[in-house]
This record gives C-alpha cells, sequence and structure tokens, in this order.
C-alpha cells in the first residue's frame, strides 16, 4: 500500500538484534538515573529505612549516554527517564540534553512525582526531553499526607502546570489505585487531567518489590474501575491502539475525554513487552518481576568495547523468555513479592532502585 501523500511505503528496517524467545523485540528502555526518592508511598517505600546502592556505583552522565548509545544501536528507540526520583539527580537537564542527541531515540520521555518539576520543567523541555508523566494518586493533601509522608502536595500541582506550560507533548498523570485509599477519587482525578491538559493513566496496584504491605483485595480491577467510571460518566468505549506494546489500554468518556488503565495484576500483557530496565548502577533487568539481572557496570568500568557490551545485551535478550506479571497472576496464595530481609539482602529488587 502507498504512503498517504502517494510514495511506495519503505518496509519497516529489520530489528537491530532478534527478537527474544518469545518473539518480542527489544524497543524500550527504562533509565534509572538514582535510587533516593523525597516521597515515601506506601506501594512503593513504606519502610522507615533503606539499603542504598553505593554512590561510587552510581553510573555517570558519560556512562548511561554510552550505554544509550549501545542499546538504540540495537534497536530501542523510547526511552524513559525514572528513578527513586529522577529529578534528585543533579543537573538532570544536562542528561537529558546529552540523550535526546542519541541517534535511533525518537521517544525521550520522564516520569517523576512532580515535587520539583515546577523548578526543571521548562529547562528539561529545553533540553530536548518530549514527554512527562506525573504520578498523582489523590488531589486531597491531606490523603497525601497519609500515603507518602508529605505535606507538598501543592509542589506536585504546581509541578503539573508548569509541565503544561513548558509546552511537553503529551502530559500524563499516574494514579495507583488502592482500595479504601483513593479508589473513590477516579472520576474527580479524570475530570482534573482534563482541565489540567493531562490524561490520566490508572494503575492497578501491583505486587513488586518493596510493596510489603501488597494484598489482593487492596487491588482494584481494570473490570471494576470501568464499571465505577461508567456509573458516574456513562457508557466507556475502548480505544483501539496504534502501539500494541503500551502497557496502558485506553477509553474515552462519552465526552471524548481519554484516560488509560495498565491491568498488570489482573490482565498482565507479558507477551506485547518490549521493556528493560537498567538501573541507576548499571544493572539490566529484562524484567520487573525477575529475580536477577546483568551487570553492565562491570564490564563497562574495566573497559569493554562497544561491541562487547552490545554482545552482552544481544545475547540476554535472545535468551529472555521472562513473563513476570503473567507468572504471578498464577500463584495460588498471592502475598508480597518480597518480605523485608529478602529487599534488604538486595536493593535491586525494591521497585524504587528497578524504577516502575
Ligand atoms: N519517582 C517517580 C514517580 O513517582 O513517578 C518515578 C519512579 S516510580 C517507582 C515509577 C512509577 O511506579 C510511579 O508511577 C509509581 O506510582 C509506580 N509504582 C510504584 N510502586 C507501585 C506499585 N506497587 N504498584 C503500581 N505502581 C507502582
Amino acid at each position: 500500500m502507498p504512503a498517504p501523500d502517494g510514495r511506495p511505503r519503505l518496509p519497516d528496517p529489520p530489528p537491530a538484534i532478534p527478537a527474544d524467545r518469545l518473539g518480542r523485540p527489544l524497543r524500550s528502555l527504562r533509565l534509572s538515573v538514582t535510587d533516593r526518592c523525597n516521597l515515601r508511598c506506601r506501594y512503593c517505600m513504606p519502610e522507615e529505612d533503606y539499603v542504598w546502592l553505593p554512590r561510587e556505583s552510581l553510573l555517570s552522565f558519560e556512562e548511561l549516554e554510552r550505554l544509550a548509545r549501545i542499546f538504540a544501536g540495537l534497536g530501542v528507540t523510547k526511552l524513559r527517564l525514572t528513578g527513586g526520583e529522577p529529578l534528585l539527580r543533579h543537573d538532570l537537564p544536562t542528561l537529558v540534553r546529552l540523550l535526546a542527541r542519541v541517534p535511533g531515540i525518537a521517544d525521550l520521555a520522564l516520569t517523576t512525582n512532580g515535587l520539583l518539576l515546577e523548578r526543571d520543567a521548562a529547562a528539561l523541555r529545553a533540553a530536548g526531553l518530549r514527554r512527562v508523566t506525573v504520578s498523582l494518586d489523590t488531589l486531597r493533601p491531606e490523603r497525601m499526607l497519609a500515603l507518602a509522608r508529605t505535606t507538598r502536595h501543592g509542589d506536585v500541582l504546581r509541578g503539573v502546570a508548569a509541565a503544561r506550560a513548558a509546552g511537553f507533548e503529551g502530559l500524563k498523570l499516574n494514579t495507583v489505585v488502592i482500595r479504601g485509599f483513593n479508589d473513590d477519587e477516579l472520576g474527580d482525578l479524570i475530570e482534573f487531567g482534563r482541565a489540567h491538559g493531562a490524561e490520566v493513566r490508572f494503575i492497578e496496584y501491583m505486587d513488586v518489590g518493596g510493596a510489603t504491605r501488597w494484598s489482593l483485595d487492596q487491588v482494584v480491577s481494570r473490570r471494576e474501575m470501568l464499571e465505577r467510571l461508567g456509573r458516574r460518566f456513562g457508557p466507556i468505549a475502548p480505544v483501539a491502539r496504534p502501539d500494541p506494546t503500551a502497557p496502558a489500554e485506553r477509553f474515552v468518556l462519552p465526552d471524548g475525554t481519554a484516560f488509560g488503565i495498565i491491568a498488570s495484576v489482573t490482565a498482565p500483557f507479558c507477551r506485547d513487552c518490549d521493556r528493560s530496565r537498567l538501573t541507576a548502577d548499571g544493572t539490566w533487568f529484562l524484567c520487573l518481576y525477575a529475580e536477577r539481572g546483568v551487570d553492565l557496570r562491570e564490564p563497562l568500568r574495566l573497559g569493554a568495547s562497544d561491541e562487547e557490551l552490545a554482545r552482552l545485551v544481544r545475547a540476554g535478550w535472545a535468551a529472555r523468555a521472562d513473563r513476570g506479571a503473567e507468572e504471578r497472576l498464577a500463584v495460588p496464595e498471592r502475598g508480597a513479592l518480597y518480605q523485608l530481609e529478602g529487599l534488604r539482602a538486595d536493593p535491586h529488587r525494591e521497585m524504587h532502585t528497578r524504577g516502575g
């Protein structure tokens, strides 16, 4: 079929590395730039203290850029900066400027809790960041205090406004939905998003590492969310997905307002997963639930060439058969993935280290 402008359509280029064992291409990389966070959300970091990655193990901007180039050379087109809280990494716009120049990266995005976004939004946009997602679980400051141990709800709202003013391409809000905590705010959050030029994504509360207080009864399923929203707004229609690898399924309200649901607990989407994650110390995880990752920092610092590092990544991806969320679905008595001792023994198991 010709392209809309009449020219013959070129076939897609062949993938730079073969698909994994389940036929999934390597397309998307989440780069965690720090394991530190300035919030203590009960679904992610509920404890009083943590074991942190040693500072000297954290990759420098040059090391992060080099790895990003290698991944891009192997087929990665989407990069998302995350953490911990990525805006705690000193001078993040400089890293963004380096990454925005990496050939092959078509989409450079950031996930942030928004506390420092008012300070950084314009500089990040100017540096070449294209999209921003802000985590916003509640519209009520007193609930945020209980959920995330902070009084700075207003800073997040100002961060959302600053991101809008900075002109990012797609502003999104991430809401982890927890029964009995914020599940009565779904409609209000959609309306808040509509009024502030942002699309909301509701995330089912996941039993990832770090979520030590997780239990199935606190999970509000996609189905229940849609029923509740349908009661408030009227019939909800699904939106066809141009990109089946995107984690969120999108829906529209009768007035055309769109929102998304990430149903990783009740309807996992492992078969379409093209994502992997690099922690701030250069450990590469092929699945959010994976027990172990591949250490890329040591070979990098021991002087491996780009080709040697690329070979490591190629071999890791070729062997990938992970379906972590689908396997969790099959666990009969599902509870927290790790208890505290397991997390203390290896902080790489923590969601705040893996980047979500
Ligand atoms: N600090 C940044 C933020 O707040 O967005 C980035 C890191 S955070 C780990 C990335 C995402 O993971 C956030 O949207 C957060 O809500 C989500 N997350 C953390 N723990 C979760 C859990 N147990 N279930 C579902 N999502 C979770």
